[in-house]
């Protein structure tokens, strides 16, 4: 049997594997993908398409219908039975492609937002999907990525991760590479394996894969992990309640038509089909479905404007969203930095006039004592930028530009590397906010420096505060001197007025490492080289995006790790912050009670030198005010921060998997108007599906009166049962699915945000309804009065065809809430236009082709009297119009009180 993987050493499980440090090329790498398959685990929980055909069935309603049609075939009445058939089938394949359309738009999505993996192939890093690493890949580990494979590490430096998916222990372990002797050890104890689904709370490493896809430890227990059902978004339960009750309510109603029918003297069996078609009819079953569809169908329309969905409800819940708040960096600027002004040797200016060094290989030797030049190779040896085949530099924008002034004046690391070797490193986190890196100094440089018998030269960099904290004196040329704090920070703060980021280098020799090499030991008694401040532009489409939040009741809030000065100037610049408006730090949020903390938050614009993990007590102070938040987060300890927050908002470019995974929506250009664009987007859908509630609940009270209320004024069934089902799919489907299509309406933006308790039936949705279905009854059984005692023949013709035509107008007149159809004109939704045009064919069709006559019992109408049901259907077109105008007129009117 093969040793376990954490009992071999590194080179043993490299050599089991086949594989070397360099990784494997990109031949072997496809011919091992070939054999082992993708790193996926099996996901068991889906349906086939066929399952979910035959889930259209399993519908109560779908089963009222087969037996009204068992109903009607047994009394003989063939016609009838095929037709109902013929729907049942219908809709049943409508609902299928629909639903099969939102699967596979969902199931798109959660591809697109699958995490990546850097792998060495070839030799050099690449960007891989992570399902298709193989045994024997050799995978780079950094903070926030999630471990995308079973990996026997090969490097670790200061390597934590956190396995609570596998181990259930939320405590990061801390990771080595040296073999362990007992084989049989947890999975939690083998400190020198990383296992797949794990993530990296911190540092970084390196580690060569040894098992994928079902073949990890998490793949043994996947299965119990699978998970069950979807969770339903809040829209749609609530109308899936409402659905419910609505079918209680309709089938006592249908009771009431059947008896008052039967008192009457109508035919039973008649009316027991009439009664069921109109429960058929009547009963919204595809309210639930249409709304995920809506939904899942408007995700994937959102991640062509960059925002890419990952929980469904987020779509929904969008358009509540009363607080954005947003990190600065790369969301609100560029993040694209240049080194602007610099301090050092006692000056401080713009870089090209500080007449900076060019770097000579002699200048090596006097390295130690020229200020200058020291802080130069600091910016590009204490770096982690490096530059890709064509000689630009990768890597985090902070570092890259400090690299590139390096660079600028003939210093790159590779090059410095090779005089002062990196041995050990504290990797950049953005609570302490700095770095060190810790490089053997050779003896030529150490004789010089200051320090007798030293060996390393730790380079420390980060914020201009945590760096003047930790220095004690200052490099000059005319050599060490005290620091004088308050002038050096007088020369930061300067420069962060000007809405620069200001980073701080100093240094300090050691002749030996200390045992624990911790922040706390190695970033004291510094020596300051100097400051380099950064310019970041901040993003252009921002402003606009930040004029469109305030116009939307929406308030954009800035959350930045930055120096205040430097949140101040760009947060003016778009407009976030108004004049003397005060910023908030990170220290006074620490010392601030969360009572006063929720008192005072809906004022605060700006937070700067913030924690993420103090972006949760903003999310919570804000909630607690009946707040719905969107927060954008990127880093590891923004994860809480982002599951809190009501839709949390990763960063698709430079977020971590961390991240990414607690979020409900991840932004694929890191910008921050993509948020506002989503919102909109939010809006608009959820508008949508107001309207498509608001015709489907209309036509429904319109069949219902039409046909309850006909018994009570001494009338005939005015219709068929072929004619309810009729118009049930025609009118109902096409239409109401082109309303999905309604492009948003032109104050969409202007409004304030929906309240999330909101019910969808706000703002007089469910009085439209039954009024607006009252005025078809009324408009149908006039008709009919009239019709039959003027004693025309044609009269169910011109009932059914009336009824029809009615919806047609409605669903043109509902398109917008408030605006006429004539201002909001008919092209802006051709689709709909379209579907009006195909159902009024449809509808010609059942009255002129001769087949359909029999199939419906209707009769041809000569041109007056279709004319006159056409112009009859207006009715309720023009009251609803009515009904806009009046609307128009008191938000005026309130307005203009405002
Ligand atoms: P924002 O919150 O606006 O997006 P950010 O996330 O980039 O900003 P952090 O990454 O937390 O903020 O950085 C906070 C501070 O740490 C910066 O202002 C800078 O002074 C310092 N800093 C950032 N990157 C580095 C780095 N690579 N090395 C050293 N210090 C850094």
């Amino acid at each position: 049997m093969q040793t376990p993987w954490h009992c071999q050493t590194s080179d043993d499980a490299l050599a089991t594997l086949i594989s070397s440090p360099a990784g494997l090329t990109r031949e072997e790498a496809g011919r091992r993908l070939a054999a082992h398959g993708p790193n996926r685990l099996q996901d068991k929980g889906r349906r086939g398409p066929l399952a979910m055909l035959l889930d259209q069935f399993k519908d109560f309603m779908i089963v009222v219908l087969v037996a009204a049609a068992v109903i009607s075939g047994a009394l003989g009445e063939a016609v009838d039975t095929v037709a109902i058939v013929a729907i049942v089938i219908l809709n049943a394949v409508v609902g299928f492609v629909q639903e099969y359309r939102a699967e596979k738009a969902m199931e798109a999505l959660q591809q697109m937002a699958a995490p990546a993996a850097v792998a060495l192939r070839d030799g050099s890093p690449h960007n891989v999907p992570a399902t298709d690493l193989v045994p024997g890949d050799i995978v780079l580990l950094e903070a926030g990525r999630v471990v995308p494979a079973d990996l026997r590490l090969l490097e670790a430096a200061t390597l934590k991760v956190e396995e609570a998916a596998l181990t259930g222990e939320s405590e990061a372990v801390e990771k080595d590479t040296a073999a362990l002797p007992e084989q049989e050890l947890a999975v939690g104890d083998r400190r020198n394996m990383a296992y797949k689904g794990t993530f990296i709370a911190h540092g970084r490493g390196k580690g060569v894969v040894t098992a994928t896809g079902m073949a990890t430890e998490l793949g043994k227990i996947a299965a119990m992990l699978q998970e069950t059902a979807e969770a339903k978004t809040p829209l749609q339960k609530r109308l899936a309640a409402f659905g419910k009750r609505l079918a209680m309510a309709v089938l006592v109603i249908c009771g009431v038509v059947f008896a008052a029918g039967l008192l009457r003297g109508e035919e039973p069996v008649r009316m027991l089909l009439t009664a069921i078609s109109l429960a058929v009819a009547a009963i919204p079953e595809a309210l639930p479905a249409v709304v995920t569809i809506a939904l899942a169908l408007g995700a994937r329309k959102m991640v062509r404007q960059s925002a890419l969905v990952r929980k469904l409800p987020a779509v929904e819940t969008l358009g509540s969203v009363t607080y954005i708040c947003s990190d600065k960096t790369g969301t609100l600027t560029l993040n694209r930095m240049t080194v602007e002004e610099a301090q050092v040797d006692g000056r401080c200016g713009r870089v090209d006039e500080l007449g900076l060094p060019r770097w000579q290989e002699s200048a090596a030797t006097g390295l130690m004592q020229r200020p200058p030049a020291l802080f130069l190779a600091a910016l590009a040896v204490s770096n982690d930028a490096h530059p890709d085949k064509n000689g630009e530099l990768l890597g985090d924008p902070t570092e890259t530009a400090l690299a590139a002034l390096a660079a600028r004046y003939g210093l790159t690391r590779g090059e410095l590397e090779k005089l002062l070797p990196r041995v050990a490193e504290l990797p950049f986190d953005s609570e302490r906010k700095c770095m060190t890196t810790i490089h053997r100094l050779p003896a030529g440089l150490a004789s010089q420096s200051g320090l007798a018998g030293a060996r390393f030269l730790a380079l420390t960099k980060g914020a201009a505060e945590a760096l003047t904290e930790r220095a004690v004196t200052v490099l000059l040329a005319s050599g060490l001197q005290p620091l004088d704090r308050p002038a050096l920070l007088a020369a930061a703060d300067g420069m962060a007025a000007d809405g620069l980021r200001v980073l701080g280098v100093g240094y300090r020799l050691w002749a030996e490492l200390p045992a624990a090499m911790t922040p706390e030991t190695m970033e004291t008694e510094l020596t300051m080289l100097g400051l380099a401040g950064l310019l970041d532009p901040p993003r252009q489409e921002a402003a606009e995006a930040v004029r469109l939040c305030r116009s939307a009741g929406i308030r954009p809030v800035m959350i930045t790790g930055d120096h205040p000065a430097t949140a101040r100037a760009i947060a003016r610049r778009l407009a976030i912050l108004a004049d003397g408006a005060g910023v908030v730090t990170g220290r006074e949020l620490a010392a601030m009670p969360p009572a006063d903390l929720a008192a005072r938050v809906e004022g605060i614009r700006v937070y700067a030198r913030v924690a993420p993990e103090q972006k949760l007590d903003i999310v919570r102070a804000l909630q607690e005010r009946g707040h719905y938040v969107a927060m954008t987060g990127d880093g590891v300890n923004d994860a809480p921060a982002l599951k809190r927050a009501d839709i949390g908002v990763a960063m698709g470019l430079t977020g971590t998997d961390v991240s990414k995974e607690a979020s409900a929506m991840i932004l694929l250009d890191d910008n921050f108007a993509t948020i506002v664009k989503a919102v909109r987007e939010g809006r608009k859908i959820y508008d949508n599906i107001r309207k498509f509630v608001k015709y489907l609940l209309t036509t429904n009270a319109g069949e219902i009166w039409t046909l309850f209320l006909a018994p009570f004024l001494g009338l005939p069934i005015p219709l068929l049962p072929i004619h309810i089902l009729w118009i049930n799919l025609v009118t109902d489907s096409l239409p109401a699915l082109a309303l999905s299509a309604e492009p948003a309406e032109s104050d969409i933006m202007d409004r304030p945000p929906r309240r999330p308790d909101e019910s969808i039936f706000a703002h007089g949705l469910g009085a439209h309804a039954i009024w607006v279905g009252l005025v078809m009854a009324a408009v149908v059984l006039g008709l009919e009065a009239w019709l039959l005692n003027t004693g025309a023949a044609h009269w169910q013709t011109e009932v059914f065809t009336v009824l029809c035509l009615t919806q047609l107008g409605h669903v043109l007149a509902i398109r917008s809430e408030e605006q006429s159809l004539f201002r909001q004109g008919l092209r802006s939704n051709l689709f709909l236009l379209a579907a009006v045009a195909v159902t009024f064919g449809l509808q010609l069709a059942t009255i002129y082709v001769p087949f359909l006559n029999q199939v419906f019992r209707t009769v041809p109408l000569s041109p007056a009297d279709l004319g006159m049901t056409v112009l009859l259907s207006g009715v309720v077109f023009v009251a609803v119009e009515l009904e806009k105008w009046v609307k128009r007129r008191r938000s005026r009117r309130r307005d203009a009180r405002r």
